[in-house]
């Protein structure tokens, strides 16, 4: 079971004051193979992103106001992830000057632009989705962590069980990551981990054409003589034969390999 512990969050954009479940502790059962992290229980992903009740703003705890709202003061171990496709991104509340803007813009409502909710709340893949494009408006030189954002939307929604709003999240994931890569921001040892995320993506929305060129890309670049090489090798050729014969399978991480570091 996942462990989590009552908290007090304040949102930075219209200083509402509420009380939610904040992620404290969860067990990890497996990974998928876009690293998608499996819960025993399903609801640790939702519990890691909040959704202002008065204005919508979005975030992980540490986008909100006060010390409370951290993770890594509350007292129970702090919820970390050993192993990432991307370097987590680490959301901040906006700067006091950045309030007035953020605010105008949550109030026309474009944070939740096509978003159905269901009895007018968010679950946890759409308050991910809210989150990331919260971050964008904020911080839109940092594609990669918009992608980290959207990617978790997708995660928390398939752990949900709602297909559509998974795979609108990992268009956008898609779409963020090409937009990192066309600004140069992808260091050269992330390249091949980044390839095998988008061909991985790719594949799980239907793009086979694309997933397979992309496999290719990492099939080609991995160093079979470094581990990290040797684990995308065996994870492409695997993926890509999927994407050859058009299958959107959900597959698990090969559990001999293993991601790297585990
Ligand atoms: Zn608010």
């Amino acid at each position: 079971m996942s462990k989590h512990v009552n908290r007090t969050l304040t949102c930075p954009a219209c200083l509402l004051q509420w009380s939610a479940d904040v992620r404290a502790d969860a067990p990890r059962s497996g990974w998928d193979s876009d690293f998608g992290p499996r819960f025993a229980d399903g609801v640790a992903l939702a519990q890691g992103v909040h959704t202002c009740p008065g204005c919508r703003y979005s975030a992980p705890p540490e986008g909100f106001l006060g010390d409370d709202a951290h993770p890594a003061s509350a007292d129970g171990p702090r919820w970390t992830e050993r192993w990432q496709p991307l370097k987590p991104v680490r959301v901040l509340p906006p700067d006091p000057e950045e309030v007035p803007v953020l605010r105008r813009w949550l109030r026309r409502g474009e944070a939740l632009g096509g978003l159905e909710l269901d009895g007018g709340e968010p679950y946890g893949g759409e308050r991910w989705l809210i989150a990331a494009r919260c971050h964008e408006f904020l911080h839109d030189s940092d594609p990669l962590g918009v992608a980290d954002l959207c990617l978790r939307g997708a995660w928390c929604a398939r752990a949900e069980d709602r297909r559509p709003l998974e795979r609108r999240c990992l268009e956008a994931a898609i779409e963020h990551l090409d937009t990192a890569v066309a600004m140069d921001l992808v260091d050269e040892d992330e390249q091949v981990r980044i390839a095998y995320l988008v061909a991985e993506l790719c594949r799980r929305v239907g793009d086979y054409p694309r997933a397979v060129d992309l496999f290719d890309e990492v099939l080609t670049g991995a160093d079979p003589d470094d581990d990290e090489g040797a684990f995308y090798l065996a994870m492409a050729g695997r993926q890509q034969s999927l994407a050859m014969v058009q299958s959107d399978v959900d597959t698990t991480l090969d559990p001999a390999v293993g991601p790297p570091g585990e």
